[in-house]
């Protein structure tokens, strides 16, 4: 049984179900939609940490492995379902400020195609320096369809989603055989998995009260401008996606304010600012669309994925914070592997749950 049915949730039942396990996935709102704040649907969908350079090697083995099978995952989940997740390997230019010299030692220690560039070549305003940074391997998907193809995938291959049920937190210790929902009833199980983003603390405060999961949410504004940018833009924390159909992305803010998925002026204001600065001519246009994600936020951006070290039967893996779709596949792999006893393709010490 598997609690939460965000990208991670999806993913580890579409990793268990290739195990010949079978799946159930206990969602409280409903899957591929959102409804108060999930995190999987308001996505960027980059794939790729925007900065790799900045974190440990744990982040890079799991947004590396992402980066890697997305493609095959991809054109697997449309030829199955005919649902197409919008993969596309539209590269992405890194404007200054940034760490040139650590960003040319990761490009170079992971063989990652990386150019010089002038902003102005691509028809962009750069306020920090001209002198860009062009990665052509950097792709992106649209994480709504994503998350449609991955539901229609589940529905397909026999797993039961379980949808307006809601959890409540866990008690106890030992082993667990059920676990009981707001609405009163017991689903029994033989190994439990807590997939539940920002959520996944209030579920295990009292089993697992070292777990530092807590939600940051963002926004992200949708234009669509006249002439759409070609590639995914970077500045200084900021960045803009540009999609198949015409629409643009701008996003997104990093913001430590609990449980609240609401979206604000302020941040309207910031994020159109910032786009505005790169593109000119994105002034006076509408702002389409306007909304907010909770990430599951947790230190260094290091998901727990593990078995729990008390309660037999119970894995975690959550807290995947500002890369939950790129991390999701190796993630997937990892507590699948554990679940079947299995030797993990990587060493998951890094990902254990604290105690
Ligand atoms: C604005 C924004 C931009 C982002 N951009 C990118 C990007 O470009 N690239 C990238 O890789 N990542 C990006 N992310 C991060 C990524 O979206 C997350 O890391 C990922 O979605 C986390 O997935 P999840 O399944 O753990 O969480 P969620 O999608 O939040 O899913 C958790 C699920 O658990 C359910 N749940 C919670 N409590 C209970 C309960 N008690 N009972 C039953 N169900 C419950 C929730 O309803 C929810 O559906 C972005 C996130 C945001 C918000």
């Amino acid at each position: 049984m598997i609690a939460g049915g965000g990208i991670v949730g999806a993913m580890t039942a579409m990793e268990l179900v290739g195990r010949g396990c079978r799946v159930t996935i206990v969602e409280r709102g409903q899957i591929a939609s959102q409804t108060s704040g999930e995190s999987s649907w308001a996505g960027g969908g980059i794939v790729f940490p925007l900065l790799p350079w900045m974190y440990g090697d744990a982040v890079n083995q799991l947004t590396n492995y992402g980066m890697k099978v997305y493609p095959a995952i991809y054109e697997r989940l449309k030829e199955e379902t005919g649902v197409d997740g919008e993969l596309l390997q539209s590269g992405m230019l890194i404007l200054p400020q940034f760490d040139r010299e650590q960003a040319r030692a990761w490009c170079e220690r992971y063989e990652f195609a990386a150019q010089s560039a002038s902003a102005a070549a691509f028809g962009l305003q750069s306020p920090s320096g001209d002198d860009a940074l062009w990665l052509p391997g950097v792709s992106q998907a649209r994480p709504p369809y994503v998350m449609q193809a991955m539901r229609k995938w589940l529905e397909q291959n026999g797993v039961t989603l379980l949808e307006r049920t809601e959890l409540k937190p866990l008690a106890g210790s030992g082993s667990l055989h059920e676990w009981e929902t707001v609405g009163g009833e017991k689903l029994q199980a033989d190994k439990f998995v807590v997939t539940s983003g920002a959520w996944s603390f209030d579920l295990l405060k009292e089993t697992a009260s070292k777990l530092k999961i807590k939600p940051m949410r963002g926004q992200i504004l949708l234009y669509r401008p006249r002439q759409n940018l070609q590639h995914m833009v970077y500045r200084e924390g900021f960045y803009m996606i540009p999609r198949q159909d015409g629409l643009l992305l701008a996003g997104s803010t990093l913001e430590d304010v609990g449980f609240d998925p609401r979206v604000t002026e302020t941040a309207r204001d910031e994020l159109s600012a910032k786009a505005e600065t790169i593109m000119p001519e994105l002034k006076g246009l509408p702002i389409l669309k306007h909304w907010a994600g909770l990430r599951p936020g947790t230190p260094e951006n290091l998901p727990t994925i593990a078995a729990h070290p008390q309660i037999e039967n119970l894995y975690l893996n959550t807290g995947h914070f500002r890369y939950g779709l790129t991390m999701a596949p190796a993630s997937a792999k990892i507590v699948s592997a554990l679940i079947c006893g299995e030797q993990p393709f990587i060493d998951p010490t890094p990902f254990s749950c604290p105690v």
